[in-house]
């Protein structure tokens, strides 16, 4: 079954209610959580990786629509399809909860074959959202994220970071002498280059670090929670690796490569904003290509 394993959280305070739920979504091969009110909700959907939430209307701590409005505003996890379940069967009701952001509204009680419905149309309308999604936070050729995501994830960990006081490293990359690999062996090869840094760069780097084609042949990464000399050592193991690699071009010519980077930040408690440390990055790599490249300068 497609839908197999998608995680459905229940939001209820009714113990005999929830448990109902939780039998028919367990019959039917989802993973069902449960939240007697909005407190634990929300906890819930910041940690998992919630795919549709079935929300009552009235919970001990405030209202369903509350949170509605809240996972638009400020969840982390983009999109999420909310079906409310709920006793409230007047029309204007339903106008309301659809107005705040619910997905879709059955009134209880609910008939299992109605609930799975609305469940399947929820999941379809998720993964479409996903689909949409992915396609415009990443880079076509190498599947690494995008400029235009890079941008907002430095702005957001960049103020996480600096409220936590915690460390948050950036490097840019830039790959030497890439014009003449164009030159030299086209540019089709030139494009397999850039994808083989980016496929030894995402085998090599944390799930937790975040990896961006920031331009042409140039990469940007963040590392959080990481100080200056961590993130500098696990890049130059890569730098040292690549330049070790031995490339084929279309024609059957064996060539090298090589990179050079400025890392910057570690300790943000001094660099005021997100653009003072990318500005410093590149100052870095500025560095490392004048002081003869393949080399890491932070
Ligand atoms: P340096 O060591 O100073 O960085 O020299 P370089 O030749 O790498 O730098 P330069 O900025 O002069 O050249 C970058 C080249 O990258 C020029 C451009 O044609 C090439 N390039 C940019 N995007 C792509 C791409 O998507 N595919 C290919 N094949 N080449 C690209
Ligand atoms: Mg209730
Ligand atoms: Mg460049
Ligand atoms: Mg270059």
């Amino acid at each position: 079954m497609e839908n197999e394993g998608k995680k459905i959280l229940i939001i209820e305070d009714s113990e005999l209610q929830r448990k109902l739920l939780n039998r028919w979504i367990t019959n039917h091969g989802y993973i069902p959580l449960e939240a007697m009110n909005l407190s634990e909700a929300r906890e819930i959907i910041i940690k998992d990786q919630i795919d549709v939430v079935l929300l009552d209307w009235e919970l001990p701590d405030g209202s369903g629509i509350e949170l509605i409005s809240e996972i638009f505003t400020s969840s982390p996890v983009g999109w999420l399809p909310v079906i409310m379940v709920t006793g409230h069967t007047e029309p204007e009701n339903l106008k309301l909860a659809i107005e705040a952001g619910a997905t879709d509204y059955i009134t209880k009680p609910a008939k299992e074959i109605e609930l799975l419905a609305r469940i399947f149309s929820a999941l379809r309308m998720k993964s479409l959202h996903d689909q949409l999604r992915e396609t415009a936070i990443r880079d076509v050729m190498t599947g690494l994220y995008n400029r235009r995501y890079m941008e907002d994830r430095i702005d957001q960990e960049f103020q996480r970071c600096k409220r936590h006081k915690h460390n948050l490293a950036l490097a840019m990359i830039d790959i030497d002498f890439f014009k003449k690999i164009n030159d030299t062996y086209g540019h089709e090869t030139g494009d397999i280059v850039l994808k083989r840094i980016a496929s030894e760069l995402k085998s090599s780097l944390r799930k937790s670090d975040i990896i961006s084609r920031f331009g042409g042949e140039e990469f940007v990464i963040v590392f959080p929670e990481t100080g200056l000399a961590d993130a500098t050592r696990v890049l130059d193991k890569i730098r040292e690796m690549v330049s070790g690699l031995e490339l084929n071009s279309e024609s059957g010519q064996t060539f090298k490569i090589s990179f050079s980077g400025g890392i910057a930040g570690g300790d943000i408690s001094k660099i005021e904003t997100p653009l003072d440390l990318l500005r410093t990055a590149d100052k870095l790599l500025y560095e490392a290509k004048s002081s003869g490249r393949n080399r890491i300068i932070s």
